[in-house]
């Protein structure tokens, strides 16, 4: 079930360093996985540099059966994907079983959208000219991606990479690898040719310097913090890499006098509390409008008192454990600097089942102010700071007041109202009644610090693509 070599250039190798991989929900070792550096990560680059011209110039429609059968083989490994994803990172099965399938839409879509890789022609502005414009694969891309979704955040950018034409090198957060190990194993099933996909486990900064110092590698795409995302971005500058960053976010979530409570506070739940808000589109800020502040806040207690807590593999488990203990220490901080800035607790608040996991309470704070470190810095865990305003005017300015712009919640049932936030609400995904917006098919990604560029639906492939503007003279004269 849990594979623990790197896959190089179409084989499985071991190295002697190996590091150990924890279960949240119970502080025990799983089992371990290669603990690899610059000696792996240069080997990868040039497995993939290698496989490049073969697998850019097969067509279209052969590239796009084997993205139809990695999708198949992974729809059929589903439930196991789902265990291995809950046992390393944690989120109730599930959910898991819910990410796979989300993961594998991706699969699907791009095996779809590799045949549409559309060109131009362009009136030329003489009779004698055409203008084509091509579209070419980028060449080499090297994917780093997150511990919170770890197949998604894979498929979502392999599988429009591998549509594209180009081929990969991947490393997986040090959290999860088997989940992203097991997507590979399954990708080598499906036949694709030998150092199309790579992957690496290990050493974060020296696999990361070797690729984005590679001139090789043309694109970079990352998933993570903003922190880690502008330090690659940095890095990347040398090279002159194309990039893709999904970095933090900070989501407000806001409530409208005429909305109907018990919709919001279905997708209060949902954004806020689906993988104990571990995702980076999570709500970490509720404004409510000051005239149905009781009745939603009294609501989303009842719900939230609801959630029980547990290892992801039991029935029923609504909320299971964070990622680790720095994890814990971040959102007991937040709440301490709530607390002592004026804000009460109103459910939850602690710290759980310690000593069996990296547990913490589902908590909804009140008295907020937009001064608390909740209000400003991504929480990343099962923390609801609610705070109340009057005006629409206020509240667009108080949602806009941020770093991040990755994705907003609006509740309301004015259309009127809709279409204000919709126009002036500066984030790259906004959810109008709607707690889950994400899916295969629309893109994903943030605006400011949030990120650049997209992910998903026909935008998704163009991050991987170049276009080659060819104008051609006569031949012969007209
Ligand atoms: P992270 O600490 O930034 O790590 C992300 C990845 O970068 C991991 O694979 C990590 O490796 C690697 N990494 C860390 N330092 C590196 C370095 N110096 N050089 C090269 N690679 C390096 O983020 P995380 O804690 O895993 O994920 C949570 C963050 O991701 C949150 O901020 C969340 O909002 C964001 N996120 C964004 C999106 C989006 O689509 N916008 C989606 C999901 C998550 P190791 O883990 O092995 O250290």
């Amino acid at each position: 079930m849990f594979i623990k070599q790197n896959y190089i250039n179409g084989h499985w190798v071991e190295t002697k360093d190996v590091m150990s991989v924890i279960n949240p929900a119970t502080k025990e070792r799983i089992g371990e996985v290669s603990n690899s550096g610059t000696a792996e990560a240069t080997l990868a680059v040039e497995a993939a540099s290698q496989a490049f011209v073969p697998w850019s110039k097969k067509t279209a429609n052969d590239r796009s059966q084997f993205l139809y059968q990695w999708h198949q083989l992974i729809k059929e490994h589903t439930d196991e994907l789902a265990q291995i994803m809950t046992i390393e990172q944690g989120k109730p099965l599930k959910e898991a079983l819910a990410e796979v399938q989300y993961a594998n839409d991706y699969v699907l879509w791009y095996a779809e959208e590799a045949k549409r890789n559309y060109g131009d022609t362009i009136p030329a502005s003489s009779v004698n000219k055409h203008i084509i414009v091509k579209k070419e694969p980028v060449g080499v891309v090297a994917a780093i991606t997150p511990w919170n979704f770890p197949a998604a955040m894979i498929t979502r950018k392999l599988a429009p990479a591998l549509a594209a034409g180009c081929t990969v090198v991947i490393k997986p957060s040090e959290e999860t690898p088997f989940t992203a190990l097991k997507l590979i194993q399954l990708a080598e099933r499906a036949n694709f040719p030998k150092g199309v996909l790579n992957i690496v486990t290990g050493n974060a900064k020296q696999i990361g310097d070797v690729w984005l110092q590679d001139k090789r590698v043309r694109k970079l795409t990352f998933t993570g913090s903003t922190p880690v995302g502008k330090l690659l971005m940095r890095k990347a500058s040398d090279t002159v890499k194309k990039l893709s960053l999904e970095l933090g976010g900070h989501a407000p979530f806001i409530v409208m006098k005429n909305a109907d409570i018990e919709k919001a506070v279905e997708g209060a739940i949902q954004s806020k509390f689906r993988n104990a808000g571990q995702a980076c589109v999570a709500t970490n800020r509720f404004y409510v409008h000051e005239d149905i502040m009781e009745r939603f806040t009294d609501r989303l207690i009842e719900q939230v008192s609801r959630l029980s807590i547990g290892n992801g593999l039991n029935n029923n488990v609504d909320i299971g454990p964070l990622i680790n203990e720095a994890a814990i220490t971040k959102v007991m901080d937040h709440i301490e600097d709530a607390v002592k800035k004026g804000a009460s607790i109103l459910t939850g608040g602690k710290r759980t089942m310690e000593k069996k996991g990296y547990f913490i309470q589902p908590t909804v704070i009140g008295n907020v102010t937009d001064d608390m470190l909740c209000m400003q810095d991504e929480t990343f865990g099962p923390l609801a700071p609610i705070t109340s305003f009057k005006t629409i005017d206020e509240v667009v300015d108080r949602a806009n007041n941020s770093a991040f712009g990755l994705a907003a919640y609006v509740f309301t049932n004015n259309m009127n109202e809709a279409a204000l936030f919709m126009n002036n609400l500066e984030y790259g995904v906004v959810g109008v009644n709607d707690g889950l917006p994400s899916t295969a098919q629309a893109p994903f990604g943030g605006y400011k610090e949030s990120g650049l560029g997209r992910e998903g639906g026909y935008f998704g492939i163009e991050e991987y693509l170049e276009l080659k503007y060819i104008s051609i003279g006569s031949f012969i004269q007209n």
